[in-house]
């Protein structure tokens, strides 16, 4: 266990169990140098405790890369909760854990993430004031979306020369919270899109509404288009992918879409410009960090614009340097955290 923390340079992980809700939950608090630990609270099943801990450690590590990336005043930590088989009461569950994060004493800050909603949060929030992403305080998605779109025009001027989205070619893979209101702005600016989704209820939508083409989800990557937006789950740039992508950048929301650092190197090779996905993704993050602070929409708007500014910074430094967009953005938010 310390070889694990001490390979990602964790700060501290807690565990906590509760018999009478079935609470069985792990928080990793990653790095606190620029301010309390903030990030998400996944809720799902695990094949065992060991994932749950791996999933907690590497989210909280990357929540770490993003805010310090995003210039939040803010550190990086995950909580997951092993979803239970059955569950009697999932509010007295979430009040529980409201109260694991109430006895950190302000260290940990958490989230809406993966299986869990505002009305988890809300619970939560009965027994601590450390968690965002209330119903008061709303859905960070659409913060996303706005981070991802304004980060898709830095990385279409990089890679294409221009950031006017007319008539850009977008295959947008999941139309969730985030990828669904993505479309919509990107469509609003004239960009063709070819979407896939798991319920084709959301791709009839996006092609009803924003007259998309729509894909099968096995030949999503493979189209033929200006910029790849992965807006589903994590992982799927890998070596078997990367080979059959048709498009000159990706650029969307999902988390860890990279299998590991080495993908990076490939996409670069193959002339595919590589949005870091903790980069663009953002917006989620600064909505419910700045949120939790009491700030504005107008200052959360204009924090947003930090976005395209940093991934503009990386493909910089990448091309100067000839490195991937992934490991110049590693490198900057070590040097960041650790000063080296
Ligand atoms: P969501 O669950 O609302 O939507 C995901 C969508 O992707 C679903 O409609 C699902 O059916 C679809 N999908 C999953 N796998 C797919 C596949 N292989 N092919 C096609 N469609 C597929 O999630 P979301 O909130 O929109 O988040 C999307 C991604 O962005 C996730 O990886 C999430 O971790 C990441 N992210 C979200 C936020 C946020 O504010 N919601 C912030 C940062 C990162």
């Amino acid at each position: 266990m310390f070889a694990m923390m001490e390979d990602s340079r964790l700060e501290a992980l807690h565990f906590a169990q509760d018999p009478a809700t079935g609470l069985k939950a792990v928080i990793a608090i990653h790095n606190t140098r620029f301010g309390p630990a903030l990030g998400g609270c996944r809720y799902l099943a695990y094949p065992d405790e060991q994932s749950a801990i791996r999933d907690a450690i590497g989210l909280a590590q990357s929540m770490s890369y993003k805010a310090a990336l995003a210039g939040l005043e803010q550190g990086g930590g995950k909580a997951v909760i092993v979803r239970p088989a059955h569950v009697a009461n999932r509010g007295a569950l979430f009040e529980a854990f409201g109260r694991m994060i109430e006895s950190l004493g302000g260290r940990y800050i958490t989230a809406v993430d993966s299986g869990t909603s505002s009305a988890d949060m809300d619970c939560i929030a009965q027994h601590t004031r450390h968690v965002t992403s209330t119903t008061r305080e709303g859905d960070p998605s659409p913060h996303t979306a706005m981070g991802v779109f304004a980060g898709i025009r830095a990385t279409a001027l990089a890679r294409l020369g221009s950031d006017d989205l007319n008539g850009l070619r977008v295959a947008i893979q999941g139309l969730g919270h985030v990828g669904y209101a993505l479309a919509e702005q990107l469509h609003a600016v004239g960009a063709e899109l070819w979407v896939s989704d798991l319920d084709g209820g959301r791709v009839q939508l996006a092609v009803e509404q924003l007259g998309a083409h729509p894909v099968s989800r096995d030949a999503l990557l493979a189209t033929p288009c200006d910029i790849l937006a992965p807006c589903g789950l994590g992982g799927i740039l890998n070596a078997e992918t990367v080979p059959g992508l048709r498009c000159a950048a990706v650029a969307g929301a999902a988390n860890t879409q990279l299998a590991d650092a080495d993908v990076g190197d490939s996409l670069q090779a193959r002339g595919i410009l590589y949005a870091p996905d903790y980069v663009i993704n953002a917006g989620g993050l600064i909505y419910v960090a700045l949120r939790h602070r009491g700030e504005s929409l107008t200052t959360i708007t204009a924090h947003l614009s930090k976005i395209s500014q940093r991934l503009a910074e990386i493909y910089a430094h990448a091309q100067a340097d000839r490195r991937s967009p992934a490991r110049v953005a590693d490198s900057l938010a070590e040097r960041l955290l650790y000063g080296s």
